[in-house]
């Protein structure tokens, strides 16, 4: 470990938290491609397995390709956080879609939720699902304004989200830092690699072929409808193809790749705490995440400790520095943890959108679902069952009606204009942290 990382680090792993606390996944030993299959399924995090499972079920012949090992992209590497909504509110969505498809994307959202919520009771998946409600908190007076007018909007939909003043914001979080925040009730937390275990798991049992370290290179349509889908293990061909790369898309789908932006998100976790200073930290067990650009995630764990996550940087950047980096905004929101050893840290890439929305649609036979812009723990699960369910002759997800924009730069999968979008929201937090730091020294915060 570099000198550069303070004391806390003396005993951290490069290993994601959850990697290394789930059950193994189910083996899948190499054997040979079949020629044909109903659909194939490229991608074996928790949208590719739900997909895939479900499509099984109906009956249907199901190839799945993941280049890596199973679950081995975001899905194991997230912060767990179950959550609805999107980057825009209601009333934003209505004005971009229409009422309808506004009012149903929302919708959709906290279906998702349920839908994740109830995978330990429909299909006995053990994944210390929590829901113990998420925190939007607001990083500065004029964040606050726009959340607490948010918290009234919703109020008239379906008067769940409530919104915690600062002067009661101690009974929500161990920290002085926020201007007050806003309460998702319904939301929670899980183990996102026991879900995916439990996914992959459901996945096999109901007869997915699964070959892992089999990467899709071309994905080419035929005359007679079917796809043929080349692999570096060999081409079968498909009569459905489903496409669930999110962060990790490349060269075998380049209409995706013009219209999504890998991100790296990082995240270290503390070693357990006492019990006592995890209840000052987050009494009620919340989920919490801020208003800034450069945003700070992080909850409680169900062992007890403290995952902090971030963006960190959109230069490219070590997991170690981004480490550091993180560790100091931990300890300037908590600073009841400094000393306290860090376990884990890593890194993982998520999907970003130019609209930032998700999307899920089709082109031909080839179907796909991507673009979680970090929120897919909770809709990610549920759009592949929902897809599988719409290959199937049934109904598409209300985000399959929402045209999917390219990202408005010349761009073959290195993003190389990122490190000055990131210059420019660093420029706004600054901005923001001014605004902020004035604000505090004249209210004496
Ligand atoms: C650090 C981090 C923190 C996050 N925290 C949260 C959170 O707290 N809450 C939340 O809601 N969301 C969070 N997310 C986002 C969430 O993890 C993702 O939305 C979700 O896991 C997406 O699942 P997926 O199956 O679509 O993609 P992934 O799990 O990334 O799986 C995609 C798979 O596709 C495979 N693949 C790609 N191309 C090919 C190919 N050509 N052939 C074969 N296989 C291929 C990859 O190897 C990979 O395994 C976080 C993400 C990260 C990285």
């Amino acid at each position: 470990m570099s000198t550069e990382l303070p004391p806390e680090f003396a005993r951290v792993r490069h290993t994601p938290l959850w990697q290394a606390t789930m059950p193994p996944m189910p083996p899948a030993p190499a054997h040979a491609l079949p020629d044909t299959a109903d659909v194939v399924v490229v991608g074996g995090g928790i949208t590719g397995l739900s997909a895939s499972r479900e499509l099984a079920r109906a009956g249907a012949s199901v190839v799945l390709l993941e280049g890596e090992t199973l679950g081995w992209g975001a899905s194991t590497r997230s912060g767990g956080m179950v959550l609805s909504g999107f980057k825009w509110g209601l009333e934003q969505l209505c004005e971009r879609y229409g009422r309808d498809t506004g009012r149903a994307l929302l919708a959709e959202s906290v279906a998702a939720v349920d839908h994740v919520a109830r995978l330990e009771e429909t299909e006995g998946i053990e994944a210390e699902m929590r829901r113990e409600g998420h925190l939007e908190l607001a990083w500065s007076r004029h964040d606050a304004d726009e959340l607490e007018a948010y918290a009234a909007e919703l109020g008239g939909y379906d008067g769940s989200a409530t919104w915690i003043p600062r002067d009661r914001l101690r009974t929500e979080i161990g920290t002085d830092a926020y201007y007050g925040g806003l309460l998702f009730p319904a939301d929670g937390g899980i183990h996102p690699g026991k879900l995916t275990v439990g996914l992959a798991q459901r996945a096999v049992e109901a007869g997915v072929d699964v070959h892992e370290r089999t990467r899709a290179t071309a994905i080419r349509p035929q005359r007679d409808g079917r796809v043929v889908v080349e692999t570096t293990r060999g081409a079968l061909i498909a009569g459905k193809v489903f496409l669930g790369m999110n962060g990790y898309g490349d060269a075998a789908a380049p209409a995706l790749r013009r219209r999504v932006l890998p991100i790296s998100s990082y995240i270290i976790a503390t070693e357990p705490l006492d019990p006592a200073l995890l209840a000052e930290l987050t009494p009620r067990g919340r989920m919490f995440f801020d208003t800034k650009y450069f945003l700070y995630y992080w909850r409680g764990t169900a062992d007890g400790r403290m995952l902090f996550g971030g963006r960190a940087s959109f230069w490219p950047t070590s997991d170690e520095k981004a480490a550091g980096i993180l560790h100091r905004g931990m300890l300037e929101i908590h600073p009841q943890l400094a000393g306290v050893p860090i376990d884990h840290y890593w890194s993982g890439k998520v999907a970003f959108t130019y609209d930032r929305m998700p999307h899920a649609g089709r082109s031909g036979e080839v179907y796909y679902a991507t673009g979680c812009c970090g929120n897919g723990v909770a809709l990610f699960p549920y759009l592949g069952t929902e897809m599988a369910r719409w290959m199937g002759g049934g109904p598409a997800p209300a985000l399959a009606r929402i045209g999917f924009p390219l990202v408005p730069a010349p761009y073959e999968g290195r993003a190389w204009f990122l490190p000055l979008v990131g210059e420019w929201y660093q420029f706004k937090d600054r901005r923001s942290g001014k605004a902020r730091a004035r604000d505090l020294a004249s209210t004496g915060g």
